[in-house]
């Protein structure tokens, strides 16, 4: 499943910050899915599930915000939000347009629980 790779890589860079930051545990991501990406949100949502079993991850609440294509038309210049299968410019119907939003998918938000006890080295 498409979902299961993009969770998997999602999953290790959150790991990887949270354990730099020395989180004991990850409360919630926000993630950004660009529609382009043909992401099912359910899909994606039980690959959550299923890849943070065991893991620093585990419990966290999983926030995905879904942004519309987007692109800039070479013609007239405007910027305009599309669906996945039609890019032509609404407003001079220039085919030569674009794409500048979309494909993208990244951690907006990463909120983590950090141990109370002061490390060693403060005062
Ligand atoms: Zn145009």
């Amino acid at each position: 499943m498409h979902e299961f790779s993009l969770m998997d890589s999602v999953l290790s860079t959150v790991e990887e910050s949270a354990r730099q930051a020395g989180a004991l545990r990850v409360l919630s991501i926000d993630i950004v899915i660009g529609d382009l990406i043909q992401a099912v949100e359910e899909a994606m949502d039980f690959a959550f599930e299923a890849l943070s079993e065991g893991t620093i991850c585990e419990g966290a609440e999983l926030n995905m915000t879904f942004v519309k294509p987007k692109s800039v038309c070479q013609d007239c210049g405007c910027e305009f939000e599309h669906d996945v299968f039609h890019n032509k410019c609404p407003d001079c119907g220039s085919i030569f347009t674009t794409l500048i939003q979309g494909k993208e998918l990244y951690i907006d938000k990463i909120e983590v629980d950090m141990p109370d006890e002061p490390s060693n080295d403060q005062t």
